[in-house]
């Protein structure tokens, strides 16, 4: 291993970019990277961006800013590499626009960061010529998570006992607002061995809690043992069995991609968490089309109401857009009607943002910001008064609660519920990692909190030793 040096790794944007970061990182180890919280303090920072909507984008351009006034005022000489989204629609773009930056790389690239770093320091010492800086946005033949190292067991347990495994890529649905189809590229999905290969590695490290990810990731279709390809609820049950695994999530679906094997395995897998985030973005048919959306929104009722009679104690999330190009009052009032109609445990909502290359930025019809404002204004409202219903409706529940770090105050923890809520609980620091059940006693804005009435660790039963309390059990109503 050669001398160390510390890396800062800054993510913006989805999931798929936290994995990505830990997946640097742990490629980065094996060359004598330590990681560091402090850009100030790194050898080498890596901003790994996100294009998807214009004030995303931005920030790696502020971010830039900042640091080469930092480098300046303490005269430090610094690596500055520029990955993710941004780094492949933009490429050769970001080194004009930002002196600061030694070296693009776009998100296929990854697995070939130790060679394009040496080759950016010796380009910038002088040693391989007076050569531009160099930008890598290649989509490669050889698939990248072949050559990407895994993380140490070290590295496994200080990231906690819930993780993220990337299981599919790219995009082929082609959404007219939308620019993952040409960051990302083509859909790929990873072959079902090596995917458990990786939980399997994660389970030993002590993680309890896997989620799935893709940019549209129920349209999995990964090659098993045999050749043939395994869908998302073959690969769920796979990974559920793995020994140690308490929990599945996954994340972000598509509802064209919602098949009926998938909706029996939120029946038949308690192991499956009964939340499911299933962006609509539009509750108008009119939008919707316009959007390239490939449903309606029957079609999302449909589905959202087969979910629910398998799984009665499921709560939905979703991603909105408002003020795509055209939307009129009506065809907003059709989003709102459709939030009425499902009712959202939680949600994400943003205003269209025009993006470069894509079919909607061309279109008629762009609307005023402050349209945008007004509707993004009243369906945040709507959004936040039926989270806040949610949440008050779990006051008195009992839950298994997945205990993940240490609270604010001494003696506290704090877990995630079966809906991705945060609650707060009395319990020692060996705990963390196991599962607690938890009776649901306050209920605030940002968290709720509880009494722990037994569990894995307070039962005094070791990891992995037992099927683990609650999971066999429906949750009370
Ligand atoms: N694949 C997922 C899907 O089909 O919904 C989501 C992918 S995207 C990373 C996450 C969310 O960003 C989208 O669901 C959408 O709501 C939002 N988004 C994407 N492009 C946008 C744009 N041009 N303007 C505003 N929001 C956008
Ligand atoms: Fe983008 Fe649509 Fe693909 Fe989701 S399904 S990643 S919104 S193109």
């Amino acid at each position: 291993m050669s001398e160390q040096r510390k890396l800062y790794v800054r993510s913006f944007g989805c999931q798929m970019n936290v994995y990505d970061a830990q997946r640097m990182t742990d490629t980065l180890a094996r060359e004598g990277y330590v990681e560091t919280d402090s850009p100030d303090d790194a050898d080498l920072v890596i901003l790994n961006t996100c294009h998807i909507r214009e004030k995303a984008a931005e920030k790696v351009y502020s971010e830039l800013g900042r640091l080469r006034k930092a480098q300046e005022e303490a005269g430090r000489q610094q690596m500055v590499a520029v990955a993710g989204c941004v780094a492949q629609a933009e490429g050769a773009e970001i080194i004009k626009r930002a002196r600061a930056v030694d070296l693009v790389v776009g998100p296929q690239s990854y697995h070939k960061l130790p060679e394009l770093l040496a080759e950016a320091e010796a380009r910038r010492s002088g040693k391989a010529g007076a050569r531009a800086k160099l930008v890598e946005t290649e989509f490669p033949v050889e698939d990248k998570f072949d050559f990407l190292a895994p993380p140490t067991r070290e590295a496994i347990g200080k990231r906690g006992p819930t993780a993220f495994v990337t299981v599919q890529e790219g995009c082929d649905k082609f959404c007219t607002f939308c620019v993952v189809p040409y960051t990302r590229g083509a859909e790929v999905s990873r072959p079902l061995a090596k995917i458990l290969d990786e939980v399997i590695r994660l389970a030993d490290g002590g993680v309890r809690e896997i989620t799935l990810i893709g940019q549209n990731v129920n349209a999995y279709h990964g090659l098993d043992a045999a050749g043939r390809p395994a869908n998302l609820a073959e690969l769920v049950r796979r990974v559920a069995d793995v020994p140690g695994i308490a929990r599945v999530r996954y994340t972000t679906s598509h509802p064209r991609d919602m098949d009926e094997e998938l909706i029996a395995a939120h029946r038949d897998m308690p192991a499956l968490m009964p939340y499911l985030h299933l962006p609509v973005q539009s509750g108008s048919n009119r939008i919707l089309a316009a959007m390239n959306r490939k449903h309606d929104r029957e079609l999302f009722f449909e589905i959202v109401a087969r979910v629910r009679e398998a799984r009665p104690d499921i709560a939905f999330s979703s991603d909105f857009i408002v003020g795509f190009p055209g939307e009129s009052d009506e065809d907003f009032a059709d989003t709102m009607d459709l939030v009425e109609r499902v009712g959202f445990a939680s949600a994400f909502s943003f205003k269209y943002s025009p993006r470069p290359g894509t079919p909607a930025a061309g279109m008629e019809g762009q609307l005023p910001e402050d349209v945008k404002s007004a509707r993004i204004y009243a369906l945040q409202a709507l959004l936040d008064r039926q989270k806040a219903a949610f949440d008050e409706a779990c006051r008195g529940r009992r839950f298994d609660i997945l205990l993940e770090k240490p609270g604010r105050f001494p003696g506290q923890l704090i877990g995630r519920s079966p809906y991705l809520q945060s609650v707060v609980v009395e319990a020692p620091r060996e705990a963390i990692g196991t599962l607690a059940r938890v009776e649901v006693r306050e209920v605030s804005t940002k968290s709720l909190s509880g009494d722990i009435l037994g569990g894995e660790f307070f039962a005094g039963r070791p990891i992995g030793e037992t099927r683990f309390i609650g999971q066999s059990e429906k949750l009370e109503a």
